[in-house]
């Protein structure tokens, strides 16, 4: 049973940056207008996220660390109609078996907060004491049980660099959120939570790129899609530039990696990548999210259809740019 945890926890928790992202997931899916991330050492010694969202109640606190429990789904119909961030109920689980896990919460409707702690899956102790509001999750020696893992992660710095991109990533598809994040005591990222996206943009890459921000929407049927675009002279040398989101979730995809290409292919100079902002809002019927655990992967029933339209909306608004 342990073992089977471990080995399923490979596939959500790879490194510290992919915990770190179940963690706000969760927080995000509990309504949170803050949350606050306090790493040290790449995240490979600790990870605390807290949340000022619903919490949880006293009598789930310490089932939330078993497989399958999820609070999200509660009929077949669900899973083909996600609306949550998290729903296989298996992070909490699989971060619990391959690492030290204090977990402390005070649900909206309780007088008191409520702390566990984990560790290898195992619930070590539960007990209530005072809390404020929300849920704080700390989690330390990642990979202590698993020292193969242990081995195959990167220098803290680079696993580090790792987490604060990933906050950095979701923080951009949650602009109502207030996103803080600091490692080793010192500050890297902070975005207001006034709900604009060239807020959150702006606080993470520079008042420049804001300024040049280009922005593009187009509707088509029940296909949203809007974003910025940054003046193409203003280019990269790779495509690190792209941030594609579905359904406010990052994503990674070949399709609108080469819509974009095609898109820009005679504004930037060969070889040069433009910054592109894409959101892209569509009935959770119409895709499947369900390809891989780690869910960076998006499926859609008709990919032409997408295609063309992201391509549209940003060629559009690159003509009207240039005239
Ligand atoms: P999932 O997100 O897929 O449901 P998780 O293992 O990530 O599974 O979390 C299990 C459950 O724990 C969630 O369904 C939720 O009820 C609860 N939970 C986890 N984190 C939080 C949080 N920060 N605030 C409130 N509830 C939480
Ligand atoms: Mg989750």
């Amino acid at each position: 049973e342990q073992l089977t945890h471990i080995l399923a926890a490979g596939e959500v928790v790879e490194r510290p940056a992919s915990c770190l992202k179940e963690l706000l997931e969760n927080s995000i899916d509990a309504g949170a207008s803050l949350i606050d991330v306090k790493i040290e050492k790449g995240g490979m010694k600790r990870i605390e996220v807290y949340d000022n969202g619903k919490g949880i109640h006293p009598d789930d606190i310490e089932y939330v660390f078993e497989r399958h429990t999820t609070s999200k789904i509660k009929s077949l119909e669900d899973i083909f109609s996600i609306k949550t961030m998290g729903f296989r109920g298996e992070a909490l689980c699989a971060i619990s078996s391959v690492a030290k896990v204090t977990l402390v919460s005070k649900h909206l409707e309780e007088e008191q907060g409520c702390m566990v702690k984990v560790e290898g899956g195992k619930v070590l102790s539960k007990s209530f004491c005072p809390f404020k509001k929300g849920t704080r999750i700390v989690v330390e020696d990642i990979f202590y049980n698993t020292p193969a893992r242990l081995k195959f992660l990167k220098s803290p710095s680079t696993e580090q660099k790792y987490c604060l991109e990933m906050v950095e990533k979701i923080a951009i598809a949650w602009p109502e959120i207030s996103f803080r994040a600091e490692a080793d005591g010192k500050r890297q990222i902070f975005t207001p939570g006034d709900n604009k996206i060239e807020s959150v943009i702006g606080s993470i890459f520079g008042i420049e790129i804001v300024k040049n921000l280009v922005e593009f929407s187009i509707e088509k049927e029940s296909l949203k899609v809007w974003g910025y675009f940054v003046n193409p002279t203003v280019s990269r040398a790779t495509r690190s530039g792209y941030h594609f989101y579905v359904n406010r979730r990052y994503i990674k995809s070949k399709l609108f990696s080469s819509c974009v290409d095609e898109a820009f292919k005679n504004s930037v100079i060969t070889g040069r990548f433009p910054i592109v902002f894409l959101f892209v809002q569509i009935p959770p019927s119409e895709i499947d999210v369900n390809v891989h655990p780690s869910k960076l992967e998006v499926k859609f029933r008709d990919e032409q259809f997408v295609y063309n339209t992201v391509y549209k909306a940003i060629a559009d608004s690159l003509k009207s740019e240039k005239m």
